[in-house]
């Protein structure tokens, strides 16, 4: 663990593994050097932490994601094993610079956005709370796509991130699995009358692993995120192979190849896809196969108390197939009866909702789900016909309630509700902030909420402190650490320690201090990929997130369009220099999303080059938003903007991001929106807008031409874009969008929360032109963000749903 030792590490990997030498002028085996002889040092403490949970037989918890949005793993592998400054010296000694090897590292970018990330942050906290919990999901051979922007349109380009090697995974062939698709059942009674199924002459495909390590927080534990790569058997197909069509039976091992091959890139959207279908069920079946063979290693066939030792954490329904997937294992594999197996699955299975949007609640098609996974058919219609006779022993006669909670959606097409089957099958369903736990029971999930209340619970998202402020923000981490100490990396409610310390001014000028370099950093940033100049000194008001009609981008570059219209018009007293950055992908096939991309770099190009906005008021169009760029942004950032239509956002964690770092929230009540209020104080926040009970009651009487006519800033922000100011030479190109604003039907209600988003705003800018004021709430703001570290939410999953053991690793 000293200096001298990793230096020898890294040259000899460097020389010897890697085969380099003095003529190699790329960052990437340097970097690749470090990382291996860094994963030897993690290596001990990896195999000591699984020892150890062996030895205590302890429960474990799987969280089972479609997406893990890791981003880099460098940094963080450092400030875990508290190796930061020996490897700085180490490397220094070798003449290499650790800051350019951070940069060098590829996002493992498995993920869409805040769900993916969540489950990256979950990772981190268990870890370092010493919980046995075990992340499943898939190694995406293509993870979310890298943005360009050309011409002011979105180009999406694949983001081959495995091409360099990815040094941090262990394949673990050893444990490879089968799953099979297609193909029908077959039943057969034994002597004793007993009926077994199984599913034949279908195809299989193996799922190899790759292991990541996850280190805790300097505690020694070390523990798995298992990731599905999928790959052909070797069986030819005999039939074709002999009649001499080689090609033809080769040529099946693409299609097994393609289940891992790219990570869909909708976020909050589904569209009934196969190939996303086989993903799901790899998923499920490669986890839970490999988690029952550890069961048989060290318990033989008898399952009695496996419920008491696992629990399957079910990240949104993109795994719920894992419910009927478990019955078939236990029932088909193992032998159990109905009941045994029923009462294994439902005592180990918990749904985490993410979204309120019913376009994106995932269904698929019966005959589609039924020719892919015949077996697991027939078992979703058995579980769906015992529950609906629980259903009508509870309401009898009442055959409107049997049709609306049915898993199966009669129709023309006969529909799978992903959804229900995952509420059906599990003992705890949860959602992720106060207010959307609360309108999942009153709305969506409300019939089954009445038949068990207590399924249904509410766990508050969170980020973990140790990527997004120690690491993200040493500047500031630095200054906290010299105030109140280092004990906010693993108990971050001590940060409000810094709430006594606001009216101390020499530490208001450390802070802004601090502010001021994070901005002059992400200023370089939006240089290097904007092209444009951000001025350090300015309001720097920032939306970075997915780019969607909910979140309302849309609604933030009306504002800039008015804060351009006002200056032209000479509206220029009081004014507040500002920079506003937006950032964020679009779904490739979300046609109004691309085009409100396009809008904000016309406007930015209109913005930019007007000699009257110089020192006033800059846009940027950000390309490529992705973790690593958030690391830059979060801590750069004076105003967040969480801008939602209320009773949308089911959380937000990029809202917790900002405000960890010192940001001030310019948000509706939506999501965790109305906690980071509650805990910060409404002196400290800058809300706006409709409630979301206002929204739901506005939608019948809406007329946002009626709301256009009566607000004069609002009306000369429309005959600005309806003039063609910001498309000269491609006339309608905004034709969509401006209809979109002006539909009486327009779900997001852009219109009507124009005006006090615009209040809300001058508010805001009157605050920062007080750099005082300003400091003092960007101080509160991060002394009151104790609430949204992923430890504590962790540790909630963990008292009320997982019931693990912490277990410390030897040697910790
Ligand atoms: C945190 C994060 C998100 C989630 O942001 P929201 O504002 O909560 O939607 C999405 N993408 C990346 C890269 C993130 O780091």
């Amino acid at each position: 663990m000293d200096p001298e030792s990793l230096a020898l590490d890294i040259r000899r990997y460097f020389g010897n593994f890697l085969g380099r030498d003095r003529h190699c002028h790329s960052a990437h085996y340097p970097y690749q050097a470090l990382v291996l002889a860094l994963r030897d040092r993690l290596m001990e403490r990896w195999k000591n932490t699984s020892y150890a949970y062996e030895a205590q037989d302890a429960k474990h918890a799987y969280y089972l994601s479609l997406e893990f949005l890791m981003g880099r793993a460098l940094n963080n592998a450092l400030l875990n094993l508290g190796m930061g400054e020996t490897t700085d010296a180490a490397l220094r000694n070798l003449g290499l610079d650790l800051e350019e090897l951070i940069d060098v590292e590829h996002d493992a970018g498995l993920g869409n956005g805040g769900l993916g990330r969540l489950a990256a942050c979950f990772l981190d906290s268990c870890a370092t709370l010493q919980l046995p919990v075990v992340g499943y999901g898939i190694r995406y051979a293509y993870g979310m796509f890298r943005q360009h922007i050309e011409g002011s349109r979105q180009v999406e380009e694949p983001d081959h991130w495995l091409r360099d090697g990815h040094p941090w995974e262990l394949e673990r062939p050893e444990h490879t699995h089968r799953v099979r698709y297609y193909g029908r059942t077959e039943r057969h009674t034994d002597t004793r009358g007993r009926v077994h199924v199984s599913w034949v002459d279908g195809h299989d495909v193996l799922a190899v692993p790759y292991d990541v390590a996850v280190p805790g927080y300097r505690n020694g534990t070390v523990n798995t995120l298992r990731l599905w790569s999928s790959a052909a058997t070797d069986e030819f197909d005999l039939g074709e192979f002999n009649s001499g069509s080689y090609p033809e039976s080769v040529a099946s091992k693409n299609a097994a190849e393609n289940i891992t091959m790219v990570l869909y890139p909708n976020d909050a959207s589904e569209n009934g896809k196969e190939l996303r279908l086989r993903q799901q069920y790899f998923l499920a079946s490669a986890s839970l196969q490999d988690i029952l063979a550890r069961w048989l290693q060290n318990h033989g066939e008898d399952f009695s108390r496996f419920a008491e030792k696992n629990c399957f954490q079910l990240n949104d329904t993109h795994p719920s197939c894992a419910v009927p997937e478990l019955m078939r294992l236990l029932m088909d594999e193992h032998g159990l009866e109905w009941e045994e197996a029923w009462n294994i699955t439902s005592r180990t299975m918990a749904y985490t909702n993410h979204t309120l949007l019913p376009e994106a609640l995932e269904k698929w098609s019966v005959r589609l789900f039924g020719q892919l996974l015949p077996r697991l058919l027939e078992i979703v219609y058995e579980i769906n016909a015992r529950f609906l006779a629980e259903v009508a022993r509870r309401w009898p006669g009442d055959n409107g309630r049997l049709a609306r909670m049915s898993l199966i959606e009669e129709g023309d097409d006969p529909q799978v509700r992903m959804a229900y089957l995952a509420i059906v099958g599990s003992f705890s369903v949860n959602g992720v902030a106060e207010l959307h736990s609360d309108l999942l029971k009153q709305g969506l999930f409300h019939d089954f909420y009445e038949l068990w209340p207590g399924k249904f619970n509410n766990k508050t998202n969170g980020v973990t402190q140790r990527r997004w402020l120690a690491a993200a923000n040493p500047e500031l981490g630095r200054l906290i650490d010299a105030r109140i100490g280092t004990g906010w990396v693993t108990r971050l409610d001590e940060l409000r320690g810094l709430a006594a310390l606001v009216d101390d001014a020499d530490f208001r000028q450390q802070w802004r201090a601090a502010k001021r370099a994070n901005k002059a950093r992400l200023a370089a940033l939006v240089k290097r990929d904007c092209e444009v100049d951000f001025d350090p000194d300015a309001l720097f008001d920032v939306q970075v997130k997915r780019i969607h009609e909910y979140k309302r981008q849309l609604l933030n570059i009306l504002h800039v369009i008015h804060l351009y219209a006002r200056i032209k018009s000479g509206g220029v007293g009081d004014w507040t220099p500002r920079c506003v950055l937006i950032g964020g992908k679009a779904a490739p096939g979300y046609f109004m999303a691309k085009r409100i991309i396009t809008l904000i770099c016309k406007v930015a190009e209109v913005v930019n080059t007007d000699s009257d906005m110089a020192g006033r008021l800059k846009v940027a169009f950000l390309p490529n938003y992705r973790v690593s760029a958030m690391e830059i942004i979060a801590p750069g950032t004076d105003l967040s903007e969480q801008i939602s239509t209320a009773g949308k956002e089911a959380s937000g964690t990029g809202n917790m991001k900002f405000m960890m770092n010192g940001a001030v929230t310019i948000g509706t009540l939506d999501g965790a929106n109305i906690e980071i209020r509650e805990e910060v104080g409404d002196d400290n926040f800058f809300l706006f807008g409709l409630t979301a009970e206002e929204v739901e009651a506005t939608r019948h009487s809406y007329d946002p031409n009626l709301l256009i006519e009566a607000d004069p800033d609002l009306k000369r922000v429309m005959t600005l874009i309806e003039s063609g100011h910001f498309n000269q030479f491609e006339p309608g190109l905004f034709d969509p969008v401006i209809h979109a604003i002006r539909s009486p039907h327009d779900p997001w209600l852009v219109a009507a929360d124009f005006r006090a988003y615009v209040n809300a705003q001058d508010r805001a800018a009157a605050a920062y032109r007080d750099g005082d004021r300003w400091t003092r709430m960007s101080i509160l703001n991060t002394a009151c963000s104790g609430k949204f570290s992923t430890d504590r939410t962790m540790q909630e999953y963990n008292a009320e749903i997982w019931k693990l053991a912490p277990v410390a690793a030897s040697g910790g």
